[in-house]
């Protein structure tokens, strides 16, 4: 899964109430449903460990193998939460998943806009300032505001399960997957080595976007507005590359084109991902993969959350994708981060229950990453008949250099952003009346 957020504009901060929702209520039973039976395995073995090791007895252990095992089990997270409030916590998870898969734009007199496929799409191929602004503020509004109420519900849940399992909120708890003291400092270390870069970028994307939209829309020594960046949540910005192109006389290097001509779909590009991961002579996907995974958006009238997102289903057998596929050139590269997911996942499959995770979740998001990173080569996607040739000179490596950039460098402040807004959020810095300001303080 890729970070991905919503925010809300300023000046909607009224809420719904959670009864006014208009929520399915089946598909909500059906997902608290789930998660109740799992919390209960949850806290039914957590505190049998706990029974069975107490902190004194933990701290004599020699191995440290065993005892990283049992702490694992003897976090229980939401399953530590009495009945009520741990109903009421996979609720407001289940009611904010629903709100964010329907929310939708309908603009007057025409067929309403999801956020797949139709405000993704606009939002990459759009260059008409206005229409961008209709569908970003639009999807905001949609989903945004009605979220509103729900989550300083879930922060304050969520906050207390943490605590009883000895953390200072969930900030905290997330940052302990880290297992660096220096996490925080770390992070912002990095960061700083990246900011000229990051800098440089921005004022090249600032000035070809004011070159086009012009000094109405762009103030060249303001920031960039945020539909404008080929992403609902300008946290890629690759969409628009083909306004940035340094040299434009190079052969293009979207491929969309020639995968639309060759008459790609979603199962051959899951081939083609699948291919590409067996050639390094790692695992394919099991049958259960191609049979029970969800490949593109269901016509039957589901709703269903598109965000691309890989399952591991804890058999050792059952690993899935759930993605609405489309076909492009971006679209195919998620293809083969979420596989390599399920790569993740075949390879520790016979691992212990605690141990079937990533080392840690940023490291999960990094393997599908950097194998994709070789599938977007010129060299590559010519291997594969997606380009007729390499051209090898400065400029088209450039050109290259730039698109991956608008990709993978504007993704790193906004990553980062999110999640000093989350830690914020959480350790109650941040109080729900500040939730949009710092937002924007952050962006
Ligand atoms: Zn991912």
């Amino acid at each position: 899964m890729r970070w991905k957020t919503s925010t809300i504009c300023s000046g909607n901060s009224h809420s719904i109430p959670i009864k006014h929702l208009p929520i399915k209520e089946r598909e909500v039973f059906k997902e608290v449903a789930a998660s109740l039976e799992e919390q209960a395995f949850t806290e039914a073995w957590g505190q049998k460990a706990k029974a069975l090791f107490s902190d004194a007895l933990m701290d004599t252990f020699v191995n440290p193998d065993l005892k990283k095992l049992i702490s694992k089990i003897n976090v229980l997270g939401p399953a530590n939460l009495p009945t009520a409030e741990r109903e009421r916590y996979n609720t407001i998870l289940s009611q904010m998943d629903s709100i964010y898969s329907k929310a939708q734009v309908c603009p007057p007199a025409e067929k309403c806009w999801s956020l797949e496929p139709e405000l993704t799409d606009i939002m990459a191929t759009s260059r008409s300032y206005k229409k961008l602004l209709y569908a970003w503020e639009g999807w905001h509004n949609a989903s945004g505001v009605p979220l509103r109420s729900l989550y300083p519900q879930f922060v304050e849940l969520s906050n207390s399960a943490s605590k009883m399992d000895g953390f200072k909120d969930t900030g905290d708890y997330w940052r302990s997957w880290y297992d660096s003291p220096t996490f925080e400092q770390d992070l912002e270390t990095l960061f700083k080595q990246l900011e000229p870069l990051y800098q440089n970028l921005h004022a090249f994307v600032r000035r070809k976007l004011y070159d086009y939209y012009g000094s109405k829309y762009i103030n060249l020594k303001g920031p960039i507005p945020a539909h404008l960046l080929g992403n609902m949540w300008s946290q890629t910005w690759n969409n628009i590359y083909n306004m940035m192109v340094p040299f434009p006389d190079k052969p293009s290097i979207d491929v969309t084109h020639t995968m639309v001509d060759k008459g790609y779909n979603a199962t051959h590009m899951f081939r083609v991902s699948e291919e590409f991961f067996t050639s390094l002579g790692l695992i394919e996907m099991p049958p259960e993969f191609w049979d029970k995974s969800m490949l593109e958006k269901p016509t039957d009238g589901r709703d269903v959350v598109c965000h691309a997102s890989a399952w591991d289903f804890y058999n050792r057998k059952d690993f899935r994708i759930k993605q609405c596929t489309t076909v492009t050139m971006e679209q195919l590269f998620t293809v083969h981060h979420e596989m390599g997911h399920i790569e993740y996942y075949l390879q520790y499959k016979d691992q212990p229950v605690s141990y079937r995770g990533g080392a840690n979740p940023g490291f999960h998001e990094a393997v599908g990453d950097v194998l994709s990173l070789s599938v977007s080569t010129p060299k590559h996607l010519h291997t594969i008949g997606l380009l007729d040739q390499v051209t090898d000179d400065a400029e088209s490596d450039i050109n290259y250099l730039l698109k991956m950039a608008l990709e993978k460098i504007a993704f790193l402040p906004f990553g980062y952003l999110i999640d000093q807004w989350r830690w914020g959020v959480f350790s109650g810095q941040t109080p729900p009346e500040r939730y949009n300001a710092e937002w924007w303080y952050l962006r």
